[in-house]
């Protein structure tokens, strides 16, 4: 692992980035307007900053990056401040520099002919859709935090989402990158090209780097022809033995046209009934595992009688118990809403301890259960609350506190908790960050699960772009 020798900020410095961005831009330690760049969603990393810069540019940030690489001085790179593994936060010292893009929100260029769109890190995911929405086309990446998160971010973090089973990851939506790197040179590569083999991917390469190989400040997008006909259900399902045939059954009458497949837990829908601003559509009768279904296709008027006719077949087949399809845009934006409030309604049962893992999908039920018996070893009367994307092989393995209990002191569990269910996870041969990343919650983590040569490699390429390790500090390596 990497421990970088760097240098708090002289005040010659802050005033020299201040200069760069202008005083309005720059934000002090002390201004109350710091508090939203210091403190995550979830409230699990605080962390403290001598400055806060805002570039409005490319330039600026080059000129940012210039100026600290020179000082060695740490920069926290930040976009939309949803990430979940306290990436974008400055450590408690108080000596980085938070770089915010939030000025940066430029929809650059919209080529509907070509099917691209080129935007500027501090641009959300929702507004990116809005103008893809705009030009007659879709861009496929779509999450609950899609109106803060940012492209920059969904980049750096290669975001997964609700639309992987059918477009992918963040990764698979990007053409062309723009990034500063540490010393401050440009790696400017917007190509909207779709075949490109000149030597190493560096565009993949700083995709998923979360701000630890070079700030991204604009990206080119793929987008893609919206569907003609969407079909969105709610099935509840006999058992978790029905999951997996379920998806498969799906597959096999919808092919690539099934675009959703997630999996609740009777748990989790049991919060979300008593906490969630929605109404559940199958009432309490939502069985031991409920599944969110959709189906869109290129016709019209298609989608709708394929998942009639995949729901029918799979009643025959025991493998649910009861469905219902969504009548209406609105239903089926309530779906949407009930399956997006999953995580936060878990705020009102007390503490929570997080897992975004992936599995080999046809193992998620074997997980599930072996996951369960760790939970009680670890925490008798913890409650697991397991949802996601089932068609992703990606589990949100979250565990609420028992009934009762002491919030803080069920916290203090939460190393041997993730310990031993990642111990799971690694020895069903999954990975213990499906999408959210590493960032600094899960940096031991990755010391013990990572193969050591791939960390070998992942040191030397930080090492060769970074050698002095000003950016994102403590974060991945
Ligand atoms: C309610 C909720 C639901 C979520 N659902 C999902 C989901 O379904 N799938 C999923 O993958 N994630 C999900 N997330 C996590 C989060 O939204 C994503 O990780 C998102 O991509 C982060 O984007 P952001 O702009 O907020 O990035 P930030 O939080 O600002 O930063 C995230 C990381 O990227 C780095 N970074 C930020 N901007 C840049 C940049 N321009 N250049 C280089 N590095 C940068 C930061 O240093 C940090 O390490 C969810 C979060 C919440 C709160």
């Amino acid at each position: 692992m990497l421990q970088p020798a760097l240098n708090a900020p002289t005040p010659a410095l802050l005033d020299a980035l201040t200069r760069v961005v202008g005083t309005a831009h720059a934000v002090r330690a002390g201004d109350p307007a710091q508090g939203k760049y210091l403190r995550e969603w979830r409230d699990r990393y605080v962390g403290a900053s001598p400055l806060v810069v805002r570039p409005g540019s490319t330039a600026e940030v080059m000129e940012i990056l210039r100026l600290c690489h020179a000082a060695r001085t740490g920069v926290v790179p930040q976009s939309g401040n949803t990430g979940l593994v306290g990436g974008q936060i400055p450590f408690e010292s108080g000596t980085e520099i938070v770089l915010s893009l939030d000025r940066m929100t430029a929809i650059r260029a919209v080529d509907a002919d070509g099917y691209t769109l080129t935007a500027e890190a501090g641009v959300t995911l929702a507004a990116v859709q809005e103008a893809a929405r705009a030009a007659g086309l879709m861009f496929a990446l779509s999450m609950a935090s899609e109106g803060s998160a940012c492209l920059g971010g969904a980049l750096a973090t290669n975001a997964g989402g609700l639309s992987v089973l059918a477009h992918g990851t963040a990764r698979a939506q990007v053409l062309g990158i723009e990034a500063v790197l540490a010393d401050g040179r440009v790696f400017g590569s917007l190509s909207s090209l779709k075949k490109d083999n000149t030597g190493y991917d560096l565009r993949d390469l700083l995709i998923g780097s979360e701000g630890t190989l070079g700030i991204i400040t604009a990206a080119t997008v793929r987008l893609v022809a919206a569907p003609k006909d969407v079909a969105t259900a709610f099935a509840a399902l006999p058992s978790m033995d029905a999951l997996v045939p379920l998806f498969r059954l799906a597959q096999e009458q919808a092919g690539p046209g099934l675009t959703a497949f997630e999996f609740m837990s009777a748990r989790a829908m049991e919060f979300v009934a008593k906490h969630g601003q929605v109404s559940v559509p199958l009432g309490d009768a939502y069985g031991p595992c409920s599944v969110l279904l959709e189906i869109s296709t290129a016709e019209a008027d298609r989608a709708q009688p394929l998942i009639e006719a995949m729901l029918a077949e799979a009643l025959d087949r025991g493998l649910m118990t009861d469905a219902r399809i969504a009548a209406s845009a609105a239903q089926q934006a309530a779906m949407w809403r009930l399956r997006e409030q999953m995580s936060d309604v878990q705020k009102h049962e007390g503490g929570s301890i997080k897992h975004d893992v992936s599995l080999p999908v046809a193992r998620v039920p074997e997980f599930l259960e072996r996951a369960a018996a760790i939970v009680e070893r670890v925490c008798p009367g913890a409650r697991a609350v397991p949802f996601g994307h089932l068609g992703d092989g990606n589990v949100h393995y979250n565990v609420s506190q028992p009934v009762g209990a002491d919030k803080a002191a069920f916290l203090a569990v939460w190393e041997p908790m993730s310990e031993a269910i990642h111990e799971l996870v690694a020895a069903m041969d999954g990975s213990i960050s499906a999408e959210h990343g590493i960032g600094r919650m899960k940096r031991e983590a990755l010391r013990r699960f990572k193969d050591p040569v791939a960390l070998d490699m992942m040191c030397a390429i930080k090492s060769a772009l970074d050698p002095y390790g000003i950016l994102n500090p403590g974060k991945v390596l």
